[in-house]
């Protein structure tokens, strides 16, 4: 569908957009507006809540108080296409006459990822290759591929797997590399199937990860916000976008005005009806909260995107339902965890211990209650890290369950209580509390991360630009797109070149399909002969 053209639409070089949050779906619109839309830089204006751009893909502090990503990322160079059609023209932070493609590129030529420990049973590192799946759950992993999405409608995993199913190598690897759980939409299931279909025979090595090469706030947000700097962007930070008014008539629906907290003041913009807005509804790191080496994280019930989300959806059915992925946080949070190491002993113990160095990828404990995972990225991970700090990260599936060590559930615990439970993990915590002197460890909280998974019906996301909507395009995890795979970048950035392109009238053409390698018969093929390993 194309959007209907105002009478007097004026070009894009007088038109402005407006856009009600700075993360990567944000930035991502910003940048197609001026690169491939011609808008001047000053007519963009981002508007976010808080104090940085950025969103999820977060990366702060500093070696004395600790360092923070709330989230780390692997990507696929197949499969990220709108992705890295925009980095391939942001020049890199440390090197201006290089992309930051170009720089993960050489990144990943020297740190290729290759897991040797995927998953570990106690001091025993599984053989991850054997997926353990049964001939029955092969049948059903069939049955799903060729059933079309919109017959699953809102049927969980769980309803379509038979049990022994989440006991499998190939479900501990599957669930924590995407974040799954039982009682997530199968209907997204099946779309990272066709998606990611070639990474199939080396899921449990990680060959084919691209990393990039600190987190992703240096590597990738800084020097995207840089370029929109130079342009001109006009970034408004602390700045909560709480409603809009929509007016409604024959021609269809058109914001006239933006509501705005920022400080203590509440704001109204005017939007002409040429003019764009885009709002990335619901965030998977909204109302995220974060502890510290002595303090347990809070579990927060709502945030700003959901609130906004709300409010347009009241009155315009066609907006999209967000009680359907924000109003269950018991099924939707999961935690992290960020550590930093003056004194290193736990970081060489966690190398020795997986026989998996530093960059090389992601080891699950399956027999912990709460489902730890250990990511330890190449050194230094943060731009400001000095030679003699060590950074890793962390995370668990299941907060509210008690620790085996720990008697407590995660989502109670500090960071030393976390770090106490992931030594017995170790093997380790026989050497509590020394190695845990000059360590710090922040927790987060956070209570929508899996909230794009929940079980949705078709309507339940809006498209991301609506139908009969003027001006409105929806941004992100919660903004409907055909085939594309939810917790990715790839997903966010796909959206702001779809809403931008579809408002600007450009070639959609020049939109960089969804590959499909599952077509091709090698990896059919190689596909099929890993579900029989
Ligand atoms: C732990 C974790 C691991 C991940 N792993 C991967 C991975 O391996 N590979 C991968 O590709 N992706 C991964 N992702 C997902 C990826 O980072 C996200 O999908 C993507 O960054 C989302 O970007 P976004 O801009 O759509 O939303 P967000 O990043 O959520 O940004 C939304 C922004 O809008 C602001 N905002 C919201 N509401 C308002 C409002 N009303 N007014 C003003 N501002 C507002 C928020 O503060 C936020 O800055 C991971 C994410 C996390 C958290």
């Amino acid at each position: 569908m194309s959007v209907r053209k105002h009478p007097r639409t004026p070009p894009a070089r007088e038109r402005h957009a407006h856009i009600a949050g700075g993360g990567i779906a944000g930035l991502a619109a910003a940048a197609f507006l001026i690169r491939d839309g011609n808008v001047p830089g000053e007519n963009v204006h981002v508007y976010e809540k808080l104090d940085v751009m950025g969103g999820a893909m977060d990366g702060a502090g500093d070696p004395e108080d600790g360092y923070v990503i709330r989230g780390g990322r692997m990507f696929t160079f197949p499969a990220y296409e709108c992705t890295w059609d925009l980095f391939r023209t942001i020049p890199s932070l440390e090197d201006p006459d290089t992309s930051v493609k170009a720089e993960m590129n050489e990144f990943n030529r020297i740190h290729e990822s290759h897991a040797e420990t995927r998953l570990m049973s106690g001091s025993r590192r599984i053989d991850a290759s054997n997926n353990q799946l049964t001939t029955r759950h092969r049948l059903q992993m069939a049955r799903l591929l060729a059933t079309p999405e919109e017959r699953l409608g809102d049927t969980r995993i769980e309803e379509w797997f038979s049990d022994g199913f989440f006991e499998t190598n190939f479900w501990y690897v599957w669930a924590t590399i995407f974040a799954f759980q039982p009682w997530h939409s199968v209907a997204e299931v099946r779309r990272y199937m066709y998606r990611f279909f070639q990474e199939f025979p080396q899921l449990h090595t990680m060959e084919g990860i691209d990393r990039t090469k600190y987190n992703q706030y240096d590597s990738m947000i800084l020097p995207l916000r840089r370029w929109l700097d130079e342009k001109g962007v006009d970034f408004q930070y602390g700045c909560e976008v709480t409603d809009m008014d929509i007016v409604t008539d024959r021609a269809g629906r058109t914001v006239d005005r933006i509501h705005m907290e920022s400080g203590d003041s509440h704001e109204t913009v005017d939007v002409d009806p040429t003019d764009m807005v885009f709002v990335t509804n619901g965030s998977m790191t909204d109302g995220s909260d974060l502890g510290a080496m002595d303090e347990a994280p809070e579990t927060k019930q709502t945030g700003a995107s959901w609130e906004l989300w709300r409010n347009l959806a009241e009155d315009n059915p066609q907006f999209g339902n967000p009680e359907v992925f924000a109003g269950n946080v018991q099924e939707t949070k999961w935690e992290s965890f960020t550590v930093t190491l003056h004194n290193t002993d736990l970081f060489e113990h966690i190398v020795e211990f997986t026989q998996e160095e530093p960059g090389n990828g992601l080891t699950t404990y399956v027999d912990s209650n709460w489902l730890m995972s250990t990511v330890v990225a190449a050194q230094p991970h943060f731009a400001n890290q000095p030679d003699d700090v060590k950074v890793f990260w962390g995370y668990a599936l299941f907060p509210d369950r008690k620790g085996n060590y720990v008697e407590k559930k995660m989502s109670e615990c500090t960071g030393r209580e976390i770090l106490e439970e992931l030594c017995y993990h170790l093997d380790c915590e026989d050497r509590l509390p020394e190695i845990l002197e000059d360590v710090n460890c922040i927790p987060c909280m956070m209570p929508f991360i899996t909230a794009h998974f929940q079980p949705r019906e078709p309507g339940d996301r809006p498209r991301v630009v609506p139908d009969g909507s003027n001006n409105l395009a929806f941004l992100g995890q919660y903004a409907e797109m055909d085939r594309d795979v939810v917790f990715t970048v790839e997903y966010s950035v796909r959206s702001a070149m779809t809403a931008v392109y579809e408002f600007l009238d450009l070639d959609q053409d020049e939109t960089p399909p969804i590959s499909k390698y599952y077509r091709k018969p090698g990896v059919l093929l190689d596909g099929i002969k890993a579900a029989y390993r």
